[in-house]
């Protein structure tokens, strides 16, 4: 053998001897590379989370499935906001924001017993409006807004709560989720899914979204629960799931055990 050729092996024996030392035993073993054993980085083969593996049409069917269900437990689910019409159910919302239904319930009789109309709570003091929702919270911003809009009503609208989204988005203090709640509620319009903190809880946990991470992604849960709930269901489903999130779906402490939606829910169980 030649010295070019001996030089040549005692380079690949180097070349051999330091790829095998890039490898744990196991790897070695079997052939893996090491980076397939290490800890730190994510394996190629870890299990997405469940509710991204579903197909749509899967979801859509189970949805379909669970409002069946809900319609069994909740038949007459409705806005738990007390009105009389379109008009105190649109100042009733706006004030709903950051606060609970029952304390708007309070106010509201109140309120509309001083100003019944849109003209009457344009024309009212503004410190006594403060006055009368100082309870329900961001009073001064929230009186502010009932008065704009009782008075946008009144020179636009002739006095009258118009029936769509572009118009009611028009009114101050006025967003998407507060106008579909009028236009589902009082129009029967279904324009969109009003995702509360409840609805946003149990679309994660019943894994009718797949873009929200968490309770709180507003936007992107409405988009998902757009896709897999029926439109003629989108009103009635946010009721539903409000009225079962504060009666089984708790925050802190859901009843999975006794939850007639435990066979279609994948988070089922897994509260500790
Ligand atoms: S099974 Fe548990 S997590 Fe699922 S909806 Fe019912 S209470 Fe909520």
């Amino acid at each position: 053998m030649g010295r070019a050729a001996a030089k040549s092996r005692v380079r690949n024996r180097r070349a051999s001897a330091a790829r095998a030392s890039s490898k744990t035993p196991a790897a070695a073993k079997t052939g893996a590379a090491k980076t397939a054993a290490c800890p730190r980085r994510p394996s190629a083969n870890r299990r997405k989370p469940a509710r991204t593996r579903e197909s749509l049409k899967h979801r859509q069917a189970r949805c379909r499935a669970l409002i069946a269900l809900l319609r069994k437990l909740y038949p007459d689910a409705d806005c738990a906001l007390e009105h009389g019409g379109a008009w105190e159910l649109l100042v009733a919302t706006i004030l709903s924001a950051q606060s609970t239904d029952v304390t708007i319930n309070k106010i509201t009789p109140i309120l509309f017993a001083a100003y019944p109309t849109p003209q009457a709570l344009a024309d009212a003091p503004i410190e006594h409006l403060e006055e009368i929702i100082h309870s329900s919270g961001f009073f001064r911003q929230k009186a502010k807004n009932i008065q704009a809009s009782a008075r946008r009503l009144v020179e636009e609208f002739g006095g009258e709560v118009p029936d769509t989204l572009e118009a009611l988005t028009t009114l101050p203090g006025v967003a998407r989720k507060t106008a579909n709640v009028v236009l589902g509620t009082h129009f029967g319009k279904n324009e969109g899914v009003v995702v509360d903190t409840h609805v946003g809880r149990l679309a994660v946990r019943l894994g009718l979204t797949w873009n929200g991470r968490d309770g709180k992604d507003a936007v992107k849960i409405e988009q998902d629960l757009m896709q897999v709930v029926p439109r003629e269901d989108w009103t009635y489903l946010g009721h539903a799931l409000i009225l079962h999130g504060r009666q089984v779906c708790d925050a802190r402490k859901p009843r999975c055990e006794s939850c007639t939606l435990s066979a279609l829910c994948p988070s089922a169980g897994t509260f500790a």
